[in-house]
């Protein structure tokens, strides 16, 4: 799940479309699965299955017919590829096409299908937990309970995929259900008393072997274990299992109150003055000939940052930071008490060191000491920039009349930082936009990405999807000619999509039980403008990065070449899975790459020179007080996550006071819409500062220093990067690559806190 967008609360130019994305979360809100959990079987095998768990049931029977049916018709409409993820196209056809029958939106095959997958799994749980124990094997127990997870990782996002990008109201709803009874099994499963006790006979008698898949496997089924309080009494069991449900049924009511969300405001011409004219052509109208503004982020953004008017940007502020107050500030109130009770039956001191455990940081003190070190160094610079910001607004409340209040308020932050970046660097953003056309981005950042770890893409014709945006390619090894795995990209806003950029893994790279690949699939979603008469799709520079970010997500899970799909792709710890997509925004910073991905979208013309040296130089503009923003976000989560109980618009509102120094807008409550809280991030925000650090590090010492478009350092990157997945602890992986332990000196740096000479850099 990317960060939120770094200038502000609400504001950003740096990356609004990535507030949710890739994230291993595990039960609830599943971008990207957390331990294990999706991938789908090649349609023959699913099939299989299918009749295997059919049981007669009518049900499954159908769905059987039906996957055959789309089997046949897949081959009719020439698909290519067809082994790999035709299980997934062939279940999206199953879902996107309409049978001629009462239920024609594919809520009948949601329905059956997470029922068939509860019952596989199920049995298989049910078989090893009936093992005598002095009869558990490898075979009997790991590789079955490997497998199990093999099938429900492959299978469970093509069900809760669907509630985010489909059409339908009833499909999505119909899979939002499915999350949810899905999300009840995760629970039930984790919870398996029996399977734990055979699990850790194995464990014990296993041959110690750091090195091993295997090992690391089991010693992790092991440690979830007991993260569940499996070797505690009945009773705590008993509670611990209730109060999950609930806290997984909470979350996913608190992100689908997010997305169904649909409020707008409408403001005349004036109100909206400021705007340039391709924004405004991009509204909707209505009768009376006002515009529709609503707060999905290609609407939000770019009005607080360009609006002269500060009660146009007042309303709108408010309203974004209204989103499902009410009812979110009731959930999110309750999953804090929830967590706590949760962390506290298992002997942590707090959720936020229960979730710190399996992390890289492991304990909330370290992280309390990471963000303090980075609040210091960045409080004298916040301090300038707001002194500077003031001055701008008093000029402009004298020029125009306005009264000056003395004070930034929310709504004033994002304006007056672009006015920052336009006085410092005076990037012009509506000339810049022009060149950047989505399809030439497209094919730059394709191209870049292939020729840096050393793949082929191709787009899949026929492919079936499940809106006429979104495209299918596959991608292949250049070597070798060896297709490595599929993925989708679905790049356009519409009404109920997830209104965020983020990267849905649905099926694992992973060895299946034949000891052959599994070709992993990943859906690349976001939200950047849609094309319309004249007017191409544009993209922002922050857009671009997102863009970049995201799809380097994309890359994670596609490269992924892990034992078992509990590693797979960016299943690895959460403040290391943002690494390597941090890593790659690098390449939207520099020169060469950019004019790659750019050409005026009239006659191809390339960005000029002085503006490509503007917009550069631009990427320290407001560091302070977009770090600082990040350090108000990680502390309030920290905070919220760190006691039993709390009045979350009371602690927003002190942090952002205290750390910022701008008050929260009267009445609102941010945290209400801080999916992150709800979406697998809880105690983790601070991932993202934390994994830029190493991000930074990683470009500036190795790609950097060899060549940005070295596919040596490239390929180096995907094998022990990429490859990796999960199968080896980041802090390992980042060593093997950096040739020495990781430090901070290039973060501050790039951040312009620091000069290179100050620095031990290489
Ligand atoms: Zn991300």
């Amino acid at each position: 799940m990317p960060p939120l967008p770094p200038t502000y609360l609400s504001s950003s130019d740096v990356c609004c479309q990535r507030v949710m994305g890739t994230e291993r979360a595990y039960p609830p809100q599943r971008m990207r699965s957390g331990y294990g959990n999706k991938r789908f079987y090649t349609c023959e095998e699913t099939i299989a299955i299918d009749r295997s768990a059919a049981t007669g049931t009518a049900g499954i029977v159908v769905v059987t017919v039906r996957l055959e049916e789309a089997a046949f018709s897949a081959k009719r409409m020439r698909i290519r590829h067809v082994c790999v993820s035709c299980s997934v196209q062939i279940a999206l056809q199953v879902l996107c096409t309409s049978p001629e029958n009462e239920d024609p939106t594919g809520v009948y095959e949601i329905r059956t299908m997470a029922d068939s997958l509860i019952a596989r799994v199920k049995k298989v749980y049910d078989d090893v937990g009936a093992l005598q124990i002095e009869s558990v094997s490898v075979e009997n127990t790991l590789e079955a309970l490997a497998n199990a997870k093999l099938d429900y990782a492959s299978s469970r996002h093509v069900l809760d995929f669907p509630q985010y990008v489909f059409p339908n109201k009833e499909v999505r709803s119909a899979s939002t259900e499915a999350d949810k009874k899905l999300s009840e099994f995760d629970v039930e499963i984790s919870m398996r008393e029996d399977v734990f006790k055979r699990i850790i006979a194995l464990q014990k008698r296993f041959p110690d072997n750091p090195a091993s898949e295997e090992k690391r496997f089991l010693d992790r089924l092991v440690t979830l274990g007991q993260r569940k309080g499996l070797h505690l009494s009945k009773e705590i069991q008993q509670e611990v299992k209730r109060t999950s449900k609930l806290i997984s049924e909470l979350s996913i009511e608190f992100n689908r109150n997010l997305n169904e969300d649909n409020t707008f405001l409408v403001f005349s011409e004036h109100e909206l003055g400021g705007l340039a004219d391709s924004y405004l052509n991009g509204l909707e109208k209505t009768a009376e000939g006002k515009y529709k503004v609503t707060l999905e982020y290609p609407n939000y953004y770019p009005l607080m940052k360009r609006c002269h008017n500060p009660e146009t940007r007042r309303k709108m502020e408010t309203a974004f930071h209204s989103r499902c107050k009410e009812v979110n500030t009731a959930i999110l109130e309750q999953l804090i008490q929830h967590r706590a009770k949760v962390a506290n039956l298992l002997g942590y001191s707090s959720h936020a060191n229960y979730v710190l455990e399996i992390n890289m940081a492991k304990h909330a003190s370290n992280v309390s000491d990471f963000i303090d070190a980075f609040y210091e160094r960045l409080k004298p610079i916040g301090i300038k920039e707001r002194k500077y910001i003031l001055a701008l607004k008093k000029r402009e409340c004298l020029m125009k009349g306005f009264q000056f209040d003395g004070q930034i308020n929310a709504w004033d932050l994002p304006y007056y930082m672009n006015q920052v970046e336009q006085c410092k660097f005076a990037v012009n953003k509506d000339k810049l936009i022009e060149y950047f056309p989505l399809e030439v981005v497209t094919e730059g950042l394709f191209g870049i990405y292939q020729e840096l770890l050393g793949l082929a893409f191709e787009e899949v014709e026929c492919a079936h999807v499940w809106h006429e945006d979104v495209k299918l390619y596959s991608a292949r090894d250049t070597v070798t000619g060896e297709e490595i795995g599929q993925f989708y990209l679905d790049l356009h806003p519409r009404e109920g999509k997830y209104g965020h950029a983020a990267c849905f893994g649905l099926l694992p790279g992973c060895k299946g039980p034949d000891g052959k690949r599994r070709l992993p699939v990943a859906v690349m979603v976001a939200n950047f403008t849609r094309p319309r008469k004249g007017w191409p799709s544009l993209l922002q520079h922050h857009e671009v990065e997102t863009y970049f970010h995201e799809f380097g997500h994309v890359m994670h899970e596609l490269c992924s070449k892990t034992t078992f799909s509990e590693f797979s792709g960016t299943l690895v710890e959460t403040d290391f899975v943002e690494v390597p997509s941090q890593m790659l925004e690098n390449w939207v910073w520099e020169k060469e790459p950019l004019r790659r991905m750019s050409g005026h979208y009239k006659d191809g013309t390339p960005v000029p020179d002085d503006l490509l040296d503007k917009l550069i130089a631009s990427r320290v503009a407001n560091t302070g007080l977009m770090n600082l923003r990040q350090v108000v976000l990680s502390k309030v989560d920290q905070y919220l996550h760190s006691c039993p109980s709390a009045d979350t618009a009371e602690v927003f509102a002190q942090h952002c006071q205290d750390i910022l120094g701008v008050p929260a807008t009267p009445g609102t409550n941010m945290t209400a819409s801080f999916s992150h809280l709800a979406g697998g991030y809880d105690g983790q925000y601070y991932s993202y500062l934390w994994s830029e650090v190493y991000s930074m590090d990683i470009f500036f010492s190795r790609f950097k220093k060899e060549g940005i478009m070295n596919p040596k350092v490239g390929k180096e990157y995907r094998r022990v990067i990429l490859e990796a997945g999960g199968s080896v602890d980041g802090m390992d992986m980042l060593k093997r690559f950096l040739g020495r332990e990781p430090h901070q000196d290039a973060f501050f740096q790039c951040k312009g806190l620091t000069t290179a000479q100050e620095t031990k850099m290489a």
